[in-house]
């Protein structure tokens, strides 16, 4: 029985054979047509087998058509197993007999096994599972059909015929079902492959061992010039290249095929068929047969024209940036987020010309501050060195300008700006020109203060100074003194000692005097002045009648004690007289104060000079 069904199985081999073969040319077809077709073509098989049928009596056949009917299903889905099954049964309802039961249900189970399985693949998508399941119910499409066989025909055809029946059917099935998507895959990974090469917009190209093309996708057709792929087929690079630069690529070529040493990358700059200049890199290498013998090479060009101009175009605005910069008299750097050092200016190492060696492209920012420490090229306070660095180096991050001062004198003012993508430029200028004209301009405005509030002969404040000052005091600009005491202090005989001595002598006399004053009242808010000719005032805060009493007597003290003689006086030395006057800020005014200054001085002239006499307001 097994050696009758063979023949069977042969028809499915044969057709399935045939089938497979064809994957490459029916991939092709559109989807509709490869549907119709894989249920025509195993319709037609599932008759051929049913022809080759085994007779086991007049109108029962056991042949393996389900197999092929399953196949259908399998790849061709529903549309398919309906188009075989109809055929075939078609032709088993023609043939008649006692069988046709049981042979249009071995039909209908065939056709349905393989649309289950190709159900099941597109659900779960896994072919191995899909194929056995195609299997086994195909292992057991004969048991379902044996239940509608005749009972006699069916006890008399069970050992001889069903299990040798199921068996080939499980083998047919798992067999033909690999055996096509075998073939379908093959075909499928090496149409991709083709696909793709064909379609690269690079040049591809196998040559053989003579340099002639064997093969050359449509983006090497265009470089060579060639009419169409047919058309650089089994020609080399001498018919389509200049004589002199195709025997180059010949000698080239040939030599990576005898040492098996491949071009990587060549960059190749020539004038291409359409008259451009173009820049091309090209990859070659040797294949090898399985034995190892050199067959031929293959070949990757690709254009970088484009991206060679973008290139030379960067280089040149580089270029011209370097020339900006270099131009610049501030020092430029530019760190990159890890803080080293990527590019610098001429400038900005000149500018440091101690750490200049440090600052070199790839250098860490923290070693150029430690090579800046190290050689005392800036100031920087001993004791915040690491405050100093983290703050530089904080800088990059969040921005900053300083201005430093340089051993040396200089002063740099650094500014620090952060990049978007990360890192900082930092400018560098000299500002030490600036620095010395503001500091010039600085001491001239003190200077100018002091002029206009000193007296030139004294240097105590003059007398516009003096009254600011009083005013201040009863208007409250300096809230929180409350009581004030005034002096008004008079040279003795003060004319007697310029006609004795000389304006000159009287001069210096003032000045001496002046001097005591000034030291006598030299507490926090004192004001002592040159209230006019040889008159001073001397405004005490917050002074009483006692206090400015003290301050009084300490200052005729030291005048007598600097004994500067005055032969035009009875006592023989220069004296003063002062006059005091006590009284609040709240309750009294300036004038009111001084007037009473005023007449205490005179009091203490008409009681006799040399001392002083108190009022309080
Ligand atoms: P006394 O005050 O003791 O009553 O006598 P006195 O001679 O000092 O009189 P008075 O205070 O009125 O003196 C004013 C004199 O002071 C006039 C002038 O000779 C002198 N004098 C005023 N201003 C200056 C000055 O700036 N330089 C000099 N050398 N003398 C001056
Ligand atoms: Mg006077
Ligand atoms: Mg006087």
């Amino acid at each position: 029985m097994s050696r009758d069904l063979f023949a069977s199985f042969a028809v499915v081999a044969l057709f399935v054979a045939i089938w497979a073969l064809s994957q490459e040319w029916i991939r092709t077809w559109p989807r509709r047509w490869r549907m119709l077709g894989a249920g025509l073509y195993m319709g037609l098989a599932a008759v051929v087998s049913m022809m080759m049928a085994v007779h086991f009596t007049v109108g029962v056949l056991f042949d393996l058509r389900s197999v092929v009917l399953g196949l259908a299903g399998l790849f061709g889905g529903p549309v398919a197993a309906v188009i075989s099954g109809v055929i075939a049964a078609a032709y088993r309802i023609w043939l008649g007999g006692p069988g046709l039961t049981a042979g249009l249900v071995t039909i209908a189970a065939g056709c349905l096994s393989g649309w289950i399985a190709f159900a099941l693949r597109k659900q779960f998508g896994s072919w191995p599972a899909a194929l056995t399941v195609f299997s086994v119910l195909q292992a057991s499409v004969p048991l379902s059909a044996m239940l509608f066989l005749p009972a006699e025909i069916r006890a008399l055809a069970f050992y001889g015929v069903f299990l040798p029946l199921m068996a080939w059917s499980f083998l047919a099935a798992l067999l033909s079902g690999n055996g096509i998507e075998l073939s379908r895959r093959r075909g499928w990974l090496a149409n991709m492959l083709k696909d793709a090469i064909r379609q690269a917009p690079d040049s591809f190209y196998i040559k053989d061992r003579n340099s002639r093309f064997v093969l050359a996708n449509s983006g090497a057709v265009r470089a060579l010039g060639a009419r169409d792929i047919d058309d650089a087929l089994g020609k080399t690079d001498f018919d389509f290249d200049a004589p002199d630069h195709a025997a180059v690529l010949f000698d080239a070529e040939q030599e990576v095929m005898r040492t098996g040493e491949p071009i990587v990358d060549l960059e190749e700059t020539i004038r291409s068929h359409d008259g451009t200049v173009r820049t091309y890199v090209t990859t070659k290498s040797a294949i090898r047969n399985a034995d190892g013998s050199v067959a031929g090479l293959v070949g990757f060009t690709k254009d970088f024209t484009e991206r060679v101009a973008l290139e030379r175009r960067l280089q040149e605005q580089q270029d011209d940036l370097d020339v900006v910069l270099s131009g610049m008299s501030d020092g430029i750097a530019r760190f990159d987020q890890d803080n080293r050092l990527m590019f610098q200016n001429a400038n900005y190492a000149g500018l440091f010309p101690k750490t200049g060696a440090a600052r070199r492209p790839g250098a860490a920012l923290a070693d150029i501050l430690d090579a800046v420490l190290a050689s005392g090229e800036q100031i920087v306070d001993p004791e915040m060195r690491a405050e100093w660095k983290a703050r530089v180096l904080a800088n990059t991050v969040t921005g900053g300008e300083e201005q430093v001062q340089m051993a040396d004198g200089r002063w740099l003012r650094i500014r620090t700006q952060p990049l978007m993508g990360g890192g900082a430029v930092v400018i560098v200028s000299d500002v030490s020109a600036f620095k010395r004209a503001e500091f010039e301009q600085t001491a001239a405005a003190r200077q100018f203060r002091l002029l206009a509030t000193t007296d030139g002969l004294t240097g105590l404040h003059n007398r516009r100074d003096f009254d600011e000052a009083l005013a201040r005091e009863f208007s409250g600009g300096r809230a929180g003194h409350g009581i004030i005491s005034l002096l008004m202090i008079d040279i003795d005989h003060f004319k007697k000692f310029n006609d004795f001595y000389g304006h000159l002598a009287g001069d210096e006399c003032l000045r001496r005097v002046a001097e005591c004053i000034g030291q006598a009242c030299k507490r926090e808010g004192d004001v002592a002045a040159r209230y006019g000719g040889e008159e001073f005032a001397v405004i005490l805060p917050g002074t009483d009648p006692t206090g400015a009493a003290v301050v009084a007597g300490n200052l005729l003290k030291a005048i007598a004690g600097m004994q500067i003689p005055h032969e035009a006086s009875a006592s023989g030395v220069v004296s003063v007289s002062i006059g005091i006057a006590s009284g609040d800020v709240i309750h009294s005014g300036a004038t009111e104060l001084l007037k009473a200054a005023d007449a205490a001085l005179y009091q203490a002239k008409s009681d006799g000079r040399d001392r002083f006499v108190a009022t309080r307001l």
